[in-house]
């Protein structure tokens, strides 16, 4: 291709051309040191100062300037942990982990004293913990119970720029209660950020810039359009190895399959090379890595030797990897969007923004001089890449927060001060599968199983069946089903073993589909005393399955604190399958003779995902519990069900009409939900109208 073309000779002139440069030795510096090498060290004392004398403070610096690590330990320094915790949001969960392990091993002391974590379903803090860093979904989780953040002195909202839905609800909520509480300290940090807008924002705060110590990064784009930007990807990778002088290689790409295929790929392709090149470490970083292999990532690279990471945009901002000197850049990212025409929320691969873009160049910049190859043309970083990311606040499923704030008692949610105010259809959407869901009235007032659904920290779907699980007295099975859907795939399927793989999966089918399949997994497993000999056995991910258990201990807690009881049905699969359709009747398919299914309420054409244990089946009508898009829409998890349970949980959205199918009379089920629309938006505009009034 051009691209690679232009690669090669770009690099050859270089090589001809090249003074060489001094690479620094990648020593072990100890830590002290390593701390005061960084550029917030410089700042320490204004940015103390700045903090004592303004309750609103916004920091920006290059990602590895310090700030997550750093900014905590100065407060706990300065004393501020003395009237509270100091708190520090992270929009992932794999940052929260990271960092406050990181910080841990400064101070020294061990993770969950001084400095601890938590995200959903794991606490790793304690009465000593004075550094506490955590999701931003957590700490809106806490705002729930506790408005005014009266645990903490500080909250120090990190990686601002990312805009998830968690921090923007964040910034309004903390802007609240700071005026409740003129003792707490917000500070808001970032990478990259509009800085006048935030403090415009934050009641015309001071902003402070830790200036970097970033090096010059040349830009090279690809001439032509990409095709496929994974095997440009990969042909970059091994020409910057033979070509270019020492240095780490980071790749970005959108997601952990695309990843693995990736690292093995190359790893074939290196060994063919043979010896005549240097040694290429080939490295994955993504959300769901064991948290081992992460830290490999931070080890310095021997001499003498390159190093390779495939990332997810993870590695953007959230983690610094030292030792960068290439960057390759495709251009695109998973982004979370909400799918109008399926009704969902899906990932879906999307062309990043300009800023993205700048933020991964940048990380090439950080040791010396780097190079960041673009896979995509200057006109299209020009003319086809937004200037910014939309904040998710703008493009996200909005129930889950919606129902938070609700039973905050934040019922005006067009006053609800919102740095970017949703667009009011995916509000109204959102209200309608509240509404749905029986978690609001006809008045858009939180229902009182609107307020238990809320207690969960779950999307309200999952709530909806776990509550309905109690009325039906299966909470027991329900609550490890709704577990094993809350974690990572547990079935194991390496690469020459599929087949092997596959037919130990079967044992654990169950006909009627995937949910009671989970079920039987994790019974089994369970019976099995949980060893690793039965995972590796039955080719199951024993990491997820442990996760699973921790899930589904902390639902038992949930159940026994606002005492629910906890029974089984002995896994009856009807009393099971009815139980799921109370949350999750949205998500409903027909058989269809032309095109396999059809969702009941888009009329969407669906497949049954190859992995599933329906596949090949043909039940006239199913639940899943996903749509994933790739060569088409599949459903992911998937039951067979009796469709009238559709009608039992949800008369307020199905009816049964009669269809004339040539000569015979069917019944066939329909969604009402038509009904708000066409009522001229009456429930939607009394329940905006309402909470005006509120
Ligand atoms: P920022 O938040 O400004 O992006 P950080 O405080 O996260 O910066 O990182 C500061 C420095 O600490 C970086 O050079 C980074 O590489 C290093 N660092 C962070 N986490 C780890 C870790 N787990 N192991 C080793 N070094 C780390
Ligand atoms: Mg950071």
């Amino acid at each position: 291709s051009d691209l690679r073309q232009q690669l090669v000779i770009t690099a050859w002139e270089r090589n001809r051309m090249r003074e060489p440069i001094a690479f620094g030795r990648k020593t072990s510096m100890p830590i002290s040191s390593q701390r005061k090498s960084l550029p917030v060290y410089q700042m320490k004392d204004a940015l103390m100062k700045a903090v004592r004398e303004n309750q609103f403070l916004i920091i920006v610096g290059e990602t590895g300037s310090g700030k997550t690590t750093q900014i905590t330990q100065y407060l706990n320094d300065e004393g501020f942990s003395d009237g509270g915790i100091i708190g520090c949001t992270q929009p992932r969960r794999v940052a929260a982990v990271s960092v406050s392990k990181r910080v841990a091993e400064e101070i020294g002391c061990k993770l969950g004293d001084e400095v601890g974590y938590t995200i959903r379903f794991e606490d790793m803090t304690s009465a000593k913990t004075r550094i506490k860093y955590m999701t931003d979904g957590m700490l809106q989780r806490e705002a729930l119970l506790d408005p005014t953040m009266s645990k903490y002195s500080v909250i120090m909202l990190d990686e601002a720029h990312e805009r998830t839905v968690a921090t923007d609800v964040l910034f309004a909520l903390l802007k609240q209660a700071a005026k409740k509480r003129p003792d707490l300290k917000v500070i808001v940090t970032s990478a990259t950020l509009d800085s006048a807008k935030f403090s415009e924002y934050f009641c015309g705060c001071p902003v402070i810039n830790i200036p970097g110590k970033t090096f010059p990064v040349e830009v090279l784009y690809s001439q032509t359009p990409q095709m496929d930007y994974i095997e440009s990807a990969l042909d970059t990778v091994v020409e910057i190895h033979v070509n270019e002088g020492p240095g780490d290689i980071l790749v970005f790409l959108t997601g952990q399959d695309e990843i693995d295929s990736c690292c093995e790929v190359l790893y074939q392709r290196v060994k063919t090379l043979g010896d005549s090149i240097g040694e290429l470490l080939i490295l994955p970083v993504y959300s769901a890595l064991p948290s081992e292999i992460q830290s490999k990532i931070f080890e310095p690279t021997p001499e003498g030797s390159r190093k390779v990471v495939f990332a997810t945009n993870i590695a953007e901002t959230s983690i610094t990897i030292n030792g960068i000197y290439y960057v390759i850049d495709p251009g695109f990212a998973k982004v979370n969007t909400f799918n109008p025409r399926v009704g969902m929320e899906q990932l879906v691969v999307s062309p990043i923004s300009q800023a993205q873009a700048n933020q991964r160049k940048g990380r090439a910049g950080r040791t010396g001089p780097g190079k960041c190859y673009r896979l995509y043309t200057e006109s299209a970083f020009y003319n086809e890449m937004l200037p910014n990311t939309i904040p998710e606040i703008q493009r996200q499923n909005l129930s889950l927060t919606i129902l938070m704030l609700k039973a905050m008692g934040i019922n005006d949610l067009i006053h609800f001060e919102f740095m970017d105010p949703p667009p009011k259809n995916l509000l109204m959407k959102a209200l309608e599968e509240l509404f749905n869901l029986q978690a609001l009235d006809d008045d858009g007032l939180l229902t009182k199983l609107g307020m238990r659904m809320s207690q969960f920290p779950m999307e309200p779907t999952l709530a909806r069946a776990l509550l309905a699980s109690v009325t039906n007295n299966c909470s027991e099975d329900i609550i490890i089903v709704i577990s094993m859907l809350s974690v990572q795939n547990v079935f194991y399927r390496p690469k020459g073993k599929e087949q092997e793989a596959d037919n130990k999966k079967a044992r654990f089918h169950h006909p009627y589909g995937d949910h009671l399949t989970l079920l039987n997994v994790y019974k089994r497993w369970q019976q099995a005393n949980c060893t690793e000999q039965f995972c590796t056995l039955n080719f199951l991910q024993s990491r997820h399955l442990k996760r699973a258990r921790d899930v589904r201990n902390q639902l038992m807690a949930i159940f026994s604190r606002f005492k629910l009881p906890i029974v089984s049905c002995h896994g009856d699969p009807s009393i099971i399958r009815e139980t799921l359709v109370s949350g999750f009747f949205f998500n409903a398919a027909k058989r269809d003779s032309q095109v396999g299914y059809k969702t009941l309420t888009g009329g969407t054409a669906v497949g049954i995902h190859p992995s599933s244990s329906l596949y090949g089946k043909e039940y006239e009508y199913v639940m899943y519990h996903s749509l994933v898009l790739t060569s088409r829409e599949y459903m992911s998890q998937v039951t067979a069900i009796d469709p009238k349970w559709l009608i039992k949980a949800a008369p307020h959205f199905y009816k049964i009409t009669d269809e004339e199918s040539q000569s015979r009379k069917k019944a066939k089920i329909v969604p009402l939900h038509n009904r708000y629309s066409k009522d001229q938006n009456s429930w939607k505009l009394s329940s905006i109208r309402q909470s005006r009034e509120k």
